[in-house]
């Protein structure tokens, strides 16, 4: 005979929490829960096979289900001493209906089933509440009526309150016996009416009822459609529960509550949450009572009442730890789990793992640890990457209230709080005072840059994740709101308004760019806490980890930040930023628009000392650390004056006619700078402008080991070379740079040459460039765009549209494309590694603080990763898991 039916909570249960498509989540849990010994209440389990042959059969059961559930119900009888249908103590059910995964759209769960006339009363006589006792009733024959014969709710209600008065919808509305009776038969004529068919009385047709609205529910067009939506198979079905009721509002020692074993906020171990005396489940999410606290444990002074469970009734305290313990460590995580005590007796209704902030989950993951419930890999694999970014930035105090008047993207990482400045002016300005501002401003551009520097945080009204602001803030470290549409600023007239709030200049705000919410006034904000529990799982990745994590900075700010959050070195340090200051862009304009080579020299004689001061704050920030450089990169053109002022200023400088300056920058005009004349292209035509960087970088470099002692590698790194010859003749002119250095200063310097591997050409010639190249690293932006031949500036429109249509599914310039540029760079791999056993494997695209595509790199054997330096911690913690997942033996880091 098949099988139909599993028991739960019965002494033993027949599953357990691996059973979930056999007898859906929620009973693979209630079995769980049952075997471990804790108290559930009895009930049994029809397996979702029955749902499958329930629709293969025209909607009739299978008799030996019949007879399985009636011998089930005898059980849960025999165990709780009452009758299904009697009409002294009389045993109720509840029909949980469960899928294997959440299937919106499915019927909910039923309580109650086996009232009726005569029930009813044994209920109130039980519980003392008759208005309970009714109300449950009056809600019993509404929601049977809607689920079992589809009698809309909300018509019920509304007929019933016509019938019988608003009296009747309220929960607890003071009735006598008779005028709730006279209710009840009103219900019960407006069943009749409206669906032809009588209210059921006897408790086995109700309960059979209820459970052929469950399967029936899955092959109803609302769940039909999700399912087709997310492929999730017909033959799955649902599986049912039916359980005994027990009721929280029994009496004065009865209760329900909401419990975790842990605190939610901080991970703080001790169970927290919330309970209500004499309530059923419901009320707790209804709000019509304030719920008492748990424990007190945590709770500042001032909030502590008498009123907690620890306080009132330290016994059933005492239960619901040991459960929530044997439960901890079963799961060997925070769980939370809903409870009722019914008459003193405790029973868990179910329990998950619990969602908790990132703060708990660090610290749950730490202590579980140290109280030896989980290994330190474990710990690792339990937190997100990503959210330790929103660590690193001051935040909101989670304990205030927010007062939102506007919400925007969560265009950059963390909160601050200011007053409101609408121009870059005014911003730098108030710094200059120690004030602290917001710059406000529909969008933002270059020339707000020296403002935004100034400012905690910027607000705009326009523009995307991708906009000016949103890229320029994240590269600072500072928080941002974009595209708030809903604000409206008058620069002008200095003020903003958004949802009916006007501010002026110089009012506070607080912005949390990490959520996109705009609050009014200055909100008490917590600063990043990088020690204690982030610190030792910074720390256990560390130790796990077989990749080592690089930084890409071009600047000393951005080099110490990244030193802080743990970077291992510079994986990619862009020279043409140092170009682009203020002091420098003119000289560098010189440069480019000389006539000759000799003019050129010039111009470079005057570059040289700038480079290499900049580039002696970089080593001596990462001293005894490797640091990459990349040989100037851009088209030239990019650095040249475009407004008429600039270059007007330029041709005054250079002693040019404006005609013959025009006419110098119009021939650099490329049409597609992005294949055109950069990368090593520059260095071959322009062998000066290598040699001035190299020598920059050596002399920087002796330099630094003077000052600090402790040498860095440098690391030169040439970029966009697709054939050997392109390596060969830079790296020769690097060499002799170095060697009239090293006869210069009488210091020998370890450094290594290298290249960047962007074209699919170089790549496929891995071996023979691996024969010139000490290292490659993987320029994963630029590879993107020649293996897809598609400009990542011109993308955003038609991959969007791509994405809509369900073309990609992923954004390949935020996610790797595994398939294409991913399996380029497993052979370039491969190549290199054929060429030169000992070549060293980076990446320094944006990818290299992607997650996802960490395990890639991993995977495919890198060295290291490169990536900017909010992306440290969330790097190290994915490279750690990616080592955990892919079985690597952690080996140190051969960076
Ligand atoms: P959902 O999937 O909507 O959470 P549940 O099956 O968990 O559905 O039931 C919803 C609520 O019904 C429970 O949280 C609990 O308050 C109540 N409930 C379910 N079964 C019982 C029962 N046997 N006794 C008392 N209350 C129950
Ligand atoms: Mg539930």
């Amino acid at each position: 005979m098949r099988k139909w039916t599993y028991n739960f909570g019965l002494g033993r249960s027949e599953g357990s929490a691996s059973d979930s498509a056999l007898l859906g989540a929620k009973g693979a849990n209630l079995a769980e829960l049952g075997s471990l010994g804790l108290p559930v209440p009895p009930g049994m389990t029809i397996i979702a096979d029955a749902c499958t042959w329930f629709h293969e059969h025209e909607c009739h059961f299978p008799d030996t289900l019949l007879d399985q559930v009636a011998k089930g119900l005898n059980q849960i009888e025999e165990s709780t001493g009452k009758r299904f249908g009697a009409a002294h103590n009389p045993l109720f059910l509840s029909v949980r209906p469960g899928t294997r995964v959440p299937v919106p759209g499915m019927t909910g769960t039923v309580l109650n089933i086996g009232l009726n006339d005569q029930t009813v009363q044994a209920l109130a006589k039980e519980t003392g509440d008759v208005d309970f006792a009714w109300s449950t009733y009056r809600r019993f024959i509404a929601t049977f009526a809607d689920l079992a014969m589809g009698l809309d709710h909300a018509v019920f209600e509304e007929l019933l309150e016509e019938k019988s008065g608003k009296s009747a919808i309220a929960n607890n509305p003071g009735l006598s016996v008779e005028q709730w009776r006279q209710v009840i038969e009103a219900g019960k004529a407006i069943v009749l009416d409206e669906m032809g068919e009588t209210f059921p009385q006897d408790p086995q047709e109700q309960l059979w009822a209820v459970i052929a609205a469950a399967f029936k529910s899955w092959t109803a067009p609302r769940a039909e459609a999700y399912r087709k939506l997310h492929s999730i198979p017909v033959d799955w079905g649902t599986a049912v529960n039916i359980q005994a009721m027990v009721f929280g509002n029994r009496n004065g020692n009865s209760m329900t509550g909401n419990a975790i074993t842990r605190n939610p906020k901080t991970g703080a171990s001790g169970v927290t949450g919330t309970f209500l005396p004499r309530a059923q489940g419901y009320e707790l999410s209804t709000g019509d009572r304030a719920p008492h606290q748990i424990s007190e444990r945590g709770r500042k002074e001032a909030e502590r009442t008498e009123m907690s469970l620890e306080a009132m009734l330290p016994e059933a305290y005492e239960t619901l730890e040991e459960m929530t313990q044997k439960l901890e460590r079963h799961y060997r995580d925070v769980v939370e789990l809903e409870f009722t005590v019914d008459d003193g007796y405790f029973w868990i209704l179910e329990s998950r793992l619990a969602r908790c902030d990132i703060r708990a989950r660090m610290r749950s993951a730490v202590d579980m640890v140290h109280e030896g419930l989980i290994n330190r890999e474990e710990a690792l694999t339990r937190i997100d990457p990503l959210e330790l970014e929103q660590l690193l930035h001051p935040a909101i105090d989670p304990s205030v209230e927010r007062e939102v008047i506007g919400t925007g993207l969560p265009a950059s990482p963390g909160a601050a709080a200011g007053e409101i400045v609408f121009n870059a002016e005014d911003a730098v300005h108030a710094a200059k005072e120690g004030r602290r501002v917001i710059l406000v401003r529909s969008e933002t551009s270059p020339e707000d840059v020296y403002g935004m520097h100034a400012a905690e945080g910027v607000l705009t009204s326009r523009g995307g994740l991708t906009s000016h602001a949103a890229v320029v803030a994240r590269g600072m470290g500072i928080p941002c709101v974009a595209g708030a549409g809903a604000v409206r600023i008058d620069a002008e007239a200095g003020t903003m308004t958004s949802m009916g709030v006007t501010l002026k200049k110089g009012d506070h705000i607080t912005i949390d760019g990490s959520v996109g919410q705009i609050i009014r006034g200055q909100t008490q904000m917590v600063q990043p806490e990088l020690a204690g529990d982030f610190a030792k799982l910074m720390e256990w990745s560390d130790a796990v980890r077989r990749m080592g994590v690089r930084t890409n900075a071009d600047t000393s700010t951005e080099a110490r930040v990244a030193r802080k959050f743990g970077a291992e070195g510079i994986g990619l340090c862009r020279t043409e930023h140092m170009f682009f200051e203020e002091n420098r862009i003119n000289v560098v304009r010189e440069m480019i628009l000389a006539e000759d080579e000799d003019g050129r020299r010039q111009s470079l004689e005057k570059l040289l000392p700038m480079q290499r001061s900049d580039f002696i704050e970089l080593f001596e920030i990462m001293h005894g650390l490797p640091v990459t450089i990349r040989l100037l990169d851009p088209p030239l053109h990019e650095f040249l004056p475009k407004v008429d002022s600039d270059v007007a200023e330029m041709a005054e400088r250079m002693g040019l006619g404006e005609e013959e300056l025009r006419r110098r920058i119009e021939a650099m005009h490329e049409f597609n700078p992005m294949l055109g004349h950069r990368g090593c292209r520059l260095a071959i035509s322009y062998p000066e402008i290598a040699e001035m960087q190299a020598r920059a970088i050596f002399e920087a470099a002796v330099e630094a080991a003077k000052s600090t002692g402790a040498p860095v590698v440098p690391e030169i790194m040439v970029p966009l070379v697709s054939l050997r010859r392109e390596l060969d003749y830079v790296k020769a002119r690097i060499e002799q740079v170095a060697d009239d250095v090293a006869k210069e200063t009488g210091v020998f310097l370890n450094y290594l040459v290298g290249t960047m591997i962007e074209l699919p050409r170089a790549a496929f010639r891995g071996q023979e460039i691996a024969q010139a190249a000490e290292f490659f690293s993987f320029g994963t932006n630029d590879l993107t765009q020649t293996v897809f031949g598609i400009s990542r500036d011109d993308a955003g429109g038609f991959l969007t549209t791509y994405r809509q249509k369900g073309i990609i599914e992923k954004d390949p310039f935020v996610s790797l494309d595994y398939e294409g540029v991913g399996e380029i760079i497993k052979l370039a791999s491969e190549r290199g590694r054929a060429g030169r056993h000992d070549l060293k494997l980076g990446i320094c695209g944006e990818h290299a603080g992607d997650p996802a595509s960490i395990h890639f790199c991993e995977a495919t054997g890198l060295d290291y990763i490169s990536c900017s330096p909010y992306r440290v911690p969330v790097a190290r913690l994915a490279a750690a898991q990616a080592t955990i997942y892919e079985g690597a033996t952690p080996k140190a880091a051969v960076y």
